[in-house]
């Protein structure tokens, strides 16, 4: 063995004791919240990344989206006919172009009676809130009674958090926390969103 060989050796032996200590020091099972936040791309796809994994062990998953439901999604085209998933979208309201508050408010009200019905359920094992955190920037779900259902919701159940500006009070609550960091954007240089990439 070469001195090189020996080195790289020890580092590793000392690598994996360092992990298997903090592996056993992680003894808590239950279920999550994650927040997918940041400036950057990335936040909905890890959320669909997430639920193409629960739902390839069989769990139950439930997805909400916080926006207006005209918007393609290639993954829930891929995956809508798997019978453990249910989606709920926002079928009218919320886009940049309306700025109708009271129609918003409604909308965003009948798809959070969906979600929180996902949150009450001990079968679901995953549920996703996409893009929610603008809902809470403007207003349109209050802070208190989203809260109130996360932490009632069954011990065994993860969420997902998704959307820019996440909610201060959100992020005190989340287990994982995970900023999207804008290093660059291919929009910025003009370049169009992309089918089957960007949606
Ligand atoms: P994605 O859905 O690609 O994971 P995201 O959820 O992180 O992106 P959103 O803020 O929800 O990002 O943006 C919705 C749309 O805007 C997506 O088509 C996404 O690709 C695009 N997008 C994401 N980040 C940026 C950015 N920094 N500048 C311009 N467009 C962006
Ligand atoms: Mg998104």
């Amino acid at each position: 063995m070469t001195d090189r060989d020996a080195r790289h050796r020890r580092a590793m032996q000392k690598l994996k004791s360092h992990v298997d200590e903090r592996i056993a020091e992680a003894s808590e099972q239950r279920g999550q919240l994650l927040v997918f936040t940041g400036n950057g791309k990335g936040k909905t796809t890890a959320a669909w990344g997430t639920v193409t994994r629960a739902l390839g062990y069989g769990y139950r998953v439930g997805v909400v989206q916080f926006i207006k439901g005209t918007w393609e999604c290639g993954e829930r085209e891929r995956l809508i006919d798997d019978a453990n998933l249910e989606v709920a979208i926002m079928g009218t309201g919320f886009t940049w172009e309306t700025q109708n508050r009271d129609a918003d408010t409604r909308a965003c009200q009948t798809v959070w009676s969906e979600a929180k019905r996902l949150l009450d359920d001990p079968n679901v094992y995953l549920v996703v809130l996409d893009e929610i955190t603008y809902m809470l920037k403007f207003g349109y779900l209050d802070v208190d009674e989203v809260l109130e259902a996360l932490n009632g919701r069954p011990a065994e159940q993860t969420v997902i958090v998704t959307g820019r500006n996440a909610h201060r009070r959100l992020l005190e609550v989340a287990d994982t926390i995970s900023e999207m960091q804008e290093v660059r954007h291919a929009f910025n240089a003009g370049l169009q969103a992309r089918r089957g990439i960007d949606y």
